[in-house]
């Protein structure tokens, strides 16, 4: 790519897309402006993945959440093809958002805009073309941009430290299960975790013929979204705003998402095979130590139980910080940011400092809220960055 870009959005996932249909909808024409970079080349394949590896029939969060700017384009692309919503909210199927967002990303005509391409550092230039920025990647020659938004996604897994380099075909994190290829059947499955994660897990390798514990630290907490809806607008975010203490908001973000949770109907599900004896449940129990028993793992509880199993999977969430992230942690050599607690404490228009990199998802917590990472998040990224994009005297 000789020409130099306008704007780099890296990730290529759900928030990547919104923010680019979001961007087109205000200035149509900047499409040749735009290129998006992703390892895979294609949009939403992590999110695809995920759904598909764990076998999840539908999304947590209702039909208004998703990558396109007019809330009811769901709905109506749903009115053609009945029995793709989920009660209670209408929640959609994993192949009707599949299929709304490849109508999504032909209707903006973003297929080709995706580049396949990892990046691995950002640098800017010197001299007179200082406000530009270099991206750079192991593939590829350096591509030069004015602008980037930053839509990466959750980073590496939190890793509990009894399962500190003992990671391996059978002892992994939820990400890297595939339930699809796993010959489960007759063998014994722990997973460590209390959130829907788990629960999918749980079941999917029930159904394929597993018997499986389920250890929580806590009991298990039911809910049907895993943010209180309040969060989405002023009646939570409000109080949030007014917090000008960055440790105070961090806690606020971490007492709203309260850990990971089940929806009601996953917990239905989870007490059916729980009767039929597939599944042991063992809420308030924390994991001590393990250790290799021939191919087998031997489990140490903090209540002086032992188990043993084939296979332990953790589903214990991802960390969130920026100074252990690969490419958050080179920005911080360009421009050092305050980190509270891994997250950067960016603008009102979520920038990075005073560069013109932009920071979407999760990683946007401390000025979006709880919902940050979800579908959701993605818009109100979006309702900061975009005019910032569009209107550059908005420092
Ligand atoms: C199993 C599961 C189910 C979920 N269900 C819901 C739901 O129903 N509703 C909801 O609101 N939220 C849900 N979430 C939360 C959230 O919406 C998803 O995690 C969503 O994928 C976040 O979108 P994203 O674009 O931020 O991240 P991702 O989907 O992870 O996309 C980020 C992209 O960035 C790319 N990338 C990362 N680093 C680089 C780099 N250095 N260079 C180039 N590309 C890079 C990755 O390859 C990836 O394609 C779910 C999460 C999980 C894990």
């Amino acid at each position: 790519m000789t020409q130099p870009l306008d704007i780099a959005i890296i990730g290529a996932g759900p928030h990547g897309l919104t923010l680019a249909t979001h961007l087109l909808k205000k200035r149509p024409k900047w499409r040749s402006r735009l290129k998006i970079f992703d390892p895979s080349g294609q949009w939403l394949t992590v999110w695809q993945q995920q759904f598909n590896a764990l076998d999840i029939p539908y999304l947590r969060s209702p039909a208004v959440h998703h990558p396109d700017p007019n809330p009811y384009a769901l709905r109506h692309f749903a009115e053609t093809r009945p029995g793709h919503f989920y009660p209670p909210y209408d929640r959609p199927s994993r192949e009707l958002f599949h299929q709304f967002c490849q109508a999504v990303i032909q209707r903006w005509q973003l297929q080709e805009q995706v580049i396949p391409q990892k990046i691995q550092a950002i640098e800017p230039l010197k001299g007179r073309k200082a406000s530009r920025f270099e991206l750079h990647s192991p593939s590829g020659e350096p591509v030069i941009t004015r602008r980037v938004v930053l839509a990466l996604g959750p980073s590496v897994p939190q890793w509990p430290s009894w399962a500190e380099n003992k990671q391996g075909e059978r002892l992994c994190n939820a990400q890297q299960v595939d339930l699809r290829t796993l010959p489960l059947r007759g063998e014994q499955v722990v997973i460590v975790g209390g959130g829907l994660t788990a629960g999918h897990l749980a079941v999917g390798a029930i159904a394929r013929g597993a018997t499986v514990t389920l250890i929580h630290r806590r009991g298990m907490q039911v809910k049907l979204f895993d943010t209180d809806p309040s969060w989405l607008g002023p009646k939570s975010l409000k109080t949030f705003w007014e917090e000008r203490d960055w440790e105070t908001r961090w806690q606020m973000i971490q007492n709203a998402r309260n850990g990971g949770s089940l929806t009601p109907d996953m917990m239905t599900q989870l007490r059916r095979v729980q009767k039929q004896g597939l599944l042991q449940l063992r809420e308030h129990c924390q994991v001590v130590d393990l250790r290799r028993s021939g191919q087998q793992w031997q489990i140490f509880c903090d209540d002086g139980q032992t188990l043993k199993c084939d296979r332990l999977w953790c589903a214990t969430g991802t960390q969130w910080d920026a100074a252990q992230h690969p490419l958050l942690k080179t920005l911080q050599d360009i421009a050092p940011l305050p980190l509270v607690q891994g997250l950067p404490v960016l603008d009102d228009h979520l920038r990075w400092g005073k560069t013109n990199i932009f920071v979407m998802g999760g990683w946007a917590a401390l000025q979006l809220g709880p919902v940050a990472r979800n579908l959701a998040g993605g818009r109100m990224a979006c309702d900061r960055i975009v005019p910032a994009l569009i209107k550059p005297s908005l420092a």
